[in-house]
């Protein structure tokens, strides 16, 4: 049989005002990049990069966007024969209603920007989705009062099989305190891991879940 295929996004998106100016989100890619390390070791991995500092994974086949857009139409591209898609990436929720030709002058104090919202990628997928693919999506909220319920309604709302719930505490460090949240209700909760260690529990939950799937794949 051949080897699975683990689709993975990481680190952020950039959407330009104009050639030289963008918004982003906060992200290192640190975890996708370790996940995709990690589950290189026994599965075909496909790495979809924002830009990041971080040196290439060996033996990943590695696509680098910029763009929301560039990533979803990758995403697309590799979707439909992935049997597991990680969405890491900080994919930025609004980018810039439209993009100046030229570099903007300074010409008054204020200036508004209108946004647009982004495509979400991993909404698109929970809508595509065949029922032996796994769908996995990240949280991250800073209203710890709220953010159960809220990784709860994305998980529904984007058709996830579990989606990890984090904090800004991540962004940029080797650790992360994840909550995992799968469909069926269950929640396992996990303080300051490193995200080596993290990426290993990820894939230990993800061979479980592909065994379940397996009467699928026949
Ligand atoms: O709704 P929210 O942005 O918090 O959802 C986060 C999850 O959705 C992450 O897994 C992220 O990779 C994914 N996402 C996406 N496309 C967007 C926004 C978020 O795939 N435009």
């Amino acid at each position: 049989m051949s080897k699975k295929c683990i689709l993975i996004t990481a680190g952020p998106t950039r959407e330009y005002i104009d050639p030289v100016r963008f918004i982003s989100n906060l992200s290192s890619g640190k975890l996708g990049y370790q996940i995709a390390k990690t589950f290189s070791k026994k599965y075909k991995v496909i790495l979809i990069s924002g830009p990041t500092n971080l040196k290439p994974v060996k033996k990943v086949k590695t696509y680098y966007v910029e763009t929301s857009d560039e990533m979803f139409s990758l995403v697309k591209r590799f979707f439909k024969f992935s049997d597991v898609f990680i969405s890491c990436a900080a994919v930025c929720d609004f980018k810039p209603y439209k993009i100046f030709k030229n570099k903007l002058k300074k010409t008054s104090e204020y200036r508004t920007l209108k946004l647009k919202k982004t495509k979400d990628i991993l909404e698109y997928c929970g809508k595509t989705k065949k029922d032996k693919q796994i769908l996995i999506g990240f949280a991250l909220e800073t209203d710890k009062k709220n953010s159960l319920k809220y990784a709860q309604q994305k998980l529904l709302k984007k058709n996830l099989d579990l989606i990890i719930l984090n904090y800004p505490d991540s962004f940029n460090s080797d650790k992360i305190s994840p909550t995992i949240i799968f469909k069926d209700g269950i929640i396992k909760k996990y303080e300051r891991l490193r995200k080596i260690y993290f990426a290993k529990v990820l894939f230990n939950l993800i061979e479980k879940m592909l065994e379940c799937k397996k009467d699928e794949y026949k």
